[in-house]
């Protein structure tokens, strides 16, 4: 699942790319990943410019220029994908011109542009045609979604979320504070977005191994030397996964060569039976909270 690192890639690359554009054609191959009906939310959308792309956890939110918002959130596999109709794009395909397969993108089902477009990161579930020459797809749109809200909706979509490990006003002594007089595990406790938001299963690991501290450990026995060092651990691994890539298989387009450069860099996340890279123990794997923790059981007390 994308975490904080891969969706702020995504945003990045989504300022570089689609920011000021506008959206000039919208195709809904998947009705349930959308908040309106089909033919409301086409009206809300066809037509507006993407002012900025902002993140927030595991959140991107598109704003328009017009006002109103696109909240956007991937879950398990949901994926972006960008295609340029450019003379590179056009060489691989049958079709002669850009418009020619832009509006057949448009008109095809997901079925059909399975077979359109190659490098599709998955089934496609809803796409924009840009001004410029630009498609945008959303793929994989099963679990997450992509809602149509304005100001007041999404302020209490928002409101619901903890703090961003990257917000600036965020530090480790706000980090204790959230912790103190809590109970139950660390893992889950750092997995709740309300307690803080975009950590997923990842990075919580990572997080825990380079911390020394053990998932299952209670909330409550932490000193506050160790609720600094699991913050500034944390923070710092988001921080080099971001700069190297992030952890994903899949590219964001075709030229895209630097997305899941931080793959290598898991020292416990799905590594069970490798050998710890401190201390040679070998990773070890238990169901802490529902999902998969991984540990080693020598490093981390
Ligand atoms: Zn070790």
């Amino acid at each position: 699942m994308p975490e904080v690192p891969e969706m702020e890639i995504y945003k990045n690359y989504l300022n570089q790319w689609v920011k000021g554009k506008e959206i000039s054609e919208l195709n809904i191959l998947r009705a349930k990943s959308i908040n309106l009906e089909l033919s409301e939310f086409r009206a809300k959308v066809q037509g507006k410019r993407i002012k900025e792309i902002r993140r927030r956890g595991k959140y991107l939110i598109f704003d328009f220029e017009e006002g109103d918002f696109l909240l956007t959130h991937m879950m398990l596999d949901g994926r972006l994908f960008l295609l340029q109709l450019d003379s590179e794009t056009l060489k691989k395909t049958d079709s002669p011109k850009a418009e020619d397969l832009q509006s057949v993108i448009m008109g095809s089902s997901a079925e059909e542009l399975k077979n359109i477009v190659k490098d599709l990161p998955g089934r496609a579930s809803v796409i924009f045609g840009l001004s410029g020459g630009l498609i945008l797809f959303f793929c994989n749109l099963t679990l997450g979604y992509l809602h149509y809200l304005d100001q007041v909706h999404l302020d209490t979509k928002l409101q619901e979320l903890g703090k961003d490990p990257l917000d600036p006003d965020f530090n480790s002594r706000d980090f204790s504070k959230l912790l103190k007089g809590k109970r139950g595990m660390i893992k889950p406790w750092l997995m709740n977005p309300k307690n803080i938001s975009g950590v997923g299963n990842a990075y919580s690991n990572e997080a825990l191994f380079s911390a020394g501290i053990l998932p299952t450990r209670g909330v409550s026995t932490l000193d506050d030397a160790e609720k600094e060092n699991l913050f500034d651990s944390l923070v710092r691994i988001i921080r080099d996964s971001i700069r190297l890539g992030g952890d994903m298989e899949e590219p964001f387009a075709a030229w895209d060569d630097f997305t899941g450069g931080y793959n290598p860099y898991f020292k416990v996340y799905d590594r069970t039976g490798k050998p710890c890279l401190v201390c040679g123990e070998d990773i070890q794997k238990s169901e802490v909270g529902g999902r998969n923790a991984f540990f080693c059981p020598h490093c981390q007390k």
